[in-house]
């Protein structure tokens, strides 16, 4: 008798045990990416993610893959930007997005230029994935001309650099404008960065774009 119910007992301990661990893993399996991919929420924004290729300021790719992970809500009101600059016949094209930690700290250890690149200590508003890099493109996707290039450490990349063409200025200013709209907000020292007005709200994450994609 003894006998029975303790093997019985350990039967249902066993159950229970092996229910456990599958609840376990579908809610670790079912947990959400903090992050999205921009051009889940509007394929018509562009990308050219420089950070995936040696085409960069550190001479050597530091992402796994050229995709552009944003929080949801940030991705949405840059999509509502593009939808806006399509009415005029311009579009956007993203260099940066969402930007794991580690490699922030990897740029920072090689490159320590306040102004430029964020102290890993404090994060970037880029780690938050509330940071976007971009510039605008005309009707077939061409870039427009702008006071300096994406990420040249210059005085030609300050948002009130008198330098350059009238037009180049004009396009900066129209930039600026359309993300004001929807409540970004530029930087002093480069014209291609904005943030979302509600950045610092979201932690620093430090997940692989594997992991922002949710696979
Ligand atoms: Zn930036």
């Amino acid at each position: 008798m003894f006998g029975r119910r303790s093997k019985r007992n350990s039967y249902w301990s066993v159950v229970r045990l092996v229910l456990f661990l599958l609840v376990f893993a579908a809610s670790a399996g079912a947990e959400e990416s903090p992050l999205i991919e921009i051009q889940k929420v509007n394929p018509r924004i562009q990308t050219d993610v420089r950070y995936a290729t040696a085409d960069n300021f550190m001479k050597e790719p530091l992402y796994s893959s050229a995709r552009c992970f944003l929080r949801k809500e940030v991705a949405e009101r840059l999509s509502r930007v593009q939808e806006d600059l399509e009415r005029r016949g311009l579009g956007l094209k993203v260099f940066d997005g969402y930007r794991p930690l580690a490699v922030q700290k990897k740029m920072w250890a090689r490159f320590p230029l306040e102004g430029f690149i964020a102290n890993p200590a404090k994060g970037s508003n880029h780690n938050r994935g509330a940071a976007v890099d971009l510039t605008l493109v005309d009707g077939e996707g061409r870039e427009l001309a702008m006071p300096s290039a994406y990420d040249e450490f210059s005085e030609r990349s300050h948002r009130d650099y008198a330098g350059g063409t009238e037009e180049e200025r004009r396009n900066r200013k129209a930039l600026e404008e359309a993300m004001q709209k929807e409540g970004f907000k530029g930087i002093s020292t480069e014209w291609w960065h904005f943030d979302d007005k509600d950045a610092k709200n979201y932690p620093v994450l430090d997940i692989s774009f594997e992991d922002a994609a949710g696979h």
